[in-house]
């Protein structure tokens, strides 16, 4: 018996002489003790046969939630079962569609990732009426339990024609075959007004998501309206007028290591008495814009989240979490098992205005990187090349972030290397930041404990 490949050992924590031990494809947590630690670290010393005897209970337990492997042939065994599983099984419990109503934008964004091969184009109904019947078609294909749409754009708010027809003819759809229905909105805030929520809540929303990068300059810098002119007044107050009918979360962009216009934001939202009733907040490093429309040698660099190797990324996703801890915002861990949706047979697609489908928003503007379009039954021969990537398997197997990374980031492989198939390793990132995560796992789960019990 032996440590998982997959399992990381915290020293020392939660108290002196206790291990903390997370498995990142099991997503398993146990704490034990120096003694149960030293037994494992010599499991076949002879003299420990009474050590064995003692702790018989602990050690199946271990080894069932994957904490503990048989030999490294078992280990590696439960990783491929495990990989296999998540790139071809389907979850049932829900369809995530992201809907592209418009790429048309009120907003010019100094990073807008969409600014290079942006079009004033909208969803024509027709168009609208193909993405229902291929999301429809889905549904009854993979035997989906629920349909959650994400309108999106540009600014989904320019084409409401289009949204409130989807909307209202899929709740109907779904509801007459006992598919729950529900979706959300990605907007830039300046046309959400209260009246416009109450339209849509009998519709399905549930949930709006805003983006602001600051109070005031800090985010009119960023976020001006396309004819020039500050944004931000007018989006706080319609959050304040409206975040008492729907959960409106925040994403906040933020360049590089500055986390100032972080810190303004959250201390404007609490003097203002939002804070509470507010959505979830997400932060994520700024980036600079794509290449042009149809040039994918000419892509420069992408909003992806996952281009973590600066060290001063490392700071500041410290000094983040250390302000949530502080103004009692819930903090996602960040430690999951997952892999790259375009690797994956089954995932969340986005349909552009146009009705191309796309696995990665990445790529949107880019036609030659759809996957697919509406209009057909199948799924194109770009999808079956990114399905077929399996790039994890040029990684050291025994990794122990492969269940959480497999291989990094397809387009930031593109984007260094103009090939989507090469590694690309955060594990310098992961080794500084990992036991951080865990710790706020291990609080995060200690918590739900007790307030469940209490
Ligand atoms: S390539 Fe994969 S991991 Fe990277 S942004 Fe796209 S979907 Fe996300
Ligand atoms: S890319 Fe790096 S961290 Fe990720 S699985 Fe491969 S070796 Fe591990």
């Amino acid at each position: 018996m032996q440590f998982s490949f997959h399992t990381i050992v915290i020293p020392d924590y939660p108290n002196p002489g206790e291990y903390l031990l997370y498995n990142t494809r099991s997503q398993a947590m146990i704490k034990i003790n120096d003694e149960l630690k030293e037994l494992i670290d010599h499991f076949d010393r002879p003299d420990y046969f009474y050590l064995r005897f003692r702790y018989a209970y602990e050690i199946v337990r271990l080894h069932k939630s994957g904490i503990l492997s048989e030999n490294q042939e078992e280990d590696l065994a439960r990783l491929k079962g495990h990989m296999d599983q998540i790139k071809h099984s389907v979850d049932t419990r829900s369809f995530f569609v992201t809907i592209l109503t418009t790429y048309a934008c009120n907003f010019k964004c100094v990073y807008c990732f969409e600014e290079s091969s942006r079009a004033n184009e909208k969803m024509t109904m027709a168009c609208a009426e193909q993405t229902m019947a291929w999301m429809k078609s889905q549904i009854i294909k993979l035997s989906y339990r629920s349909l959650y749409l994400n309108f999106y754009g540009g600014e989904p708010l320019l084409n409401q024609p289009v949204l409130e027809h989807i909307a209202t003819a899929m709740k109907s759809w779904c509801e007459s075959r006992g598919v729950e229905f529900k979706f959300m909105i990605q907007t830039n805030g300046y046309l959400l007004t209260p009246q416009l929520i109450e339209r849509f809540l009998p519709l399905g929303l549930k949930q709006v998501r805003v983006s602001v990068d600051g109070v005031g300059e800090d985010h009119d810098k960023n976020r001006p309206l396309r004819g020039g002119g500050g944004t931000f007044d007018v989006i706080m107050n319609n959050i304040m007028a409206s975040c008492d009918k729907v959960p409106i979360g925040l994403s906040v962009g933020f360049d590089k290591g500055d986390t100032g216009p972080i810190e303004r934001l959250l201390s404007y939202c609490r003097d203002k008495g939002i804070i509470r009733k507010l959505g979830r907040f997400i932060f994520s490093p700024i980036h600079a814009g794509l290449g042009r429309r149809g040039e994918k040698e000419n892509i420069q660099n992408t909003h992806c989240d996952c281009n973590y190797e600066d060290e001063s990324l490392v700071e500041a996703n410290r000094k983040i979490r250390a302000l949530m801890t502080n103004y009692g915002l819930e903090i996602k861990s960040g430690m999951s098992t997952t892999i790259c949706p375009l690797m994956r047979e089954n995932s969340g697609v986005t349909v552009d205005q146009q009705g191309l489908i796309y696995k990665c928003n990445s790529m949107l503007g880019h036609p030659e990187l759809s996957v697919g379009h509406v209009k057909d039954q199948e799924y194109n021969q770009q999808h079956l090349a990114f399905v077929h990537l399996d790039v994890y398997n040029q990684c050291p197997q025994g990794c122990v972030y492969l269940p959480m990374c497999s291989g990094g980031c397809r387009f930031s492989s593109f984007l260094r290397n103009k090939n989507f198939t090469t590694p690309v390793c955060y594990k310098k990132y992961l080794d500084t930041m990992a036991p951080e995560m865990i710790k706020q796992e291990y609080q995060a789960r200690r918590s739900k404990i007790l307030a469940e019990v209490s």
